[in-house]
C-alpha cells in the first residue's frame, strides 16, 4: 500500500517517537537509503530506499552481514509499508504494546543510485559504509511481499 496510509494507520503518534512524516518529493536526483537495526520481538534489519517521496521498506529477518562476500548470499526481504522520508534519521525506542515495539538504531546509511526500479526488480548502487556496491532486490513470482536481496558480484 502506498502513500503512507498503512504507516499512519498502524501508529499512534502521541505515543510513539516515530515521525508522522509526509510525502517529500525532492528536486534533483540524490536519493538516500538507510538500514535500521530493529530490536523488535526478533532482531532484524529494515532496508529503506527513497523512491517517489517515501522510503520503500523491506524487513530482512536474517540480517544483512557487514562482510561483503557474505552479502553475495541471497536473503529474504519482506516488503513492509512505505515509511515517510523523515524516517531516514529515526532512532529511538518504540514503546511496548505498539507496532514494532523495541529499539531502533541506524546500521548504515548513504546515497544510492537506482539502475533499475521496477515493481518486481530493483538494482541499485549503494554508497554506504557497510552497504557499498551493486545490490539487487528481486520479487518472488506470484507473491505479494517476498523478495530476495543480495549483492551482485
Ligand atoms: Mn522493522
Amino acid at each position: 500500500m502506498n502513500l503512507l496510509r498503512l504507516y499512519k494507520r498502524r501508529r499512534i503518534f502521541k505515543e510513539t517517537p516515530e515521525p508522522r512524516g509526509k510525502i517529500k518529493l525532492k528536486k534533483g536526483k540524490k536519493l538516500i537509503f538507510v538500514v535500521h537495526d530493529h530490536y523488535a520481538r526478533r532482531h532484524h534489519h529494515d532496508l529503506r530506499l527513497e523512491h517517489g517521496g517515501v522510503l520503500k521498506s523491506w524487513a530482512i529477518p536474517k540480517l544483512i552481514p557487514a562482510n561483503k562476500s557474505e552479502q553475495l548470499k541471497k536473503r529474504l526481504a519482506v516488503q513492509t509499508e512505505d515509511h515517510p522520508y523523515e524516517y531516514k534519521s529515526f532512532k529511538g525506542t518504540i514503546p511496548e504494546g505498539h507496532y514494532g515495539a523495541g529499539k531502533v538504531k541506524i546500521w548504515d546509511r548513504g546515497k544510492y543510485t537506482p539502475l533499475e526500479f521496477q515493481n518486481n526488480k530493483i538494482i541499485f548502487i549503494a554508497k554506504g559504509k557497510k552497504l557499498n556496491g551493486d545490490y539487487c532486490l528481486i520479487k518472488f513470482k506470484g507473491q505479494d511481499k517476498n523478495w530476495l536481496f543480495f549483492r551482485k558480484k
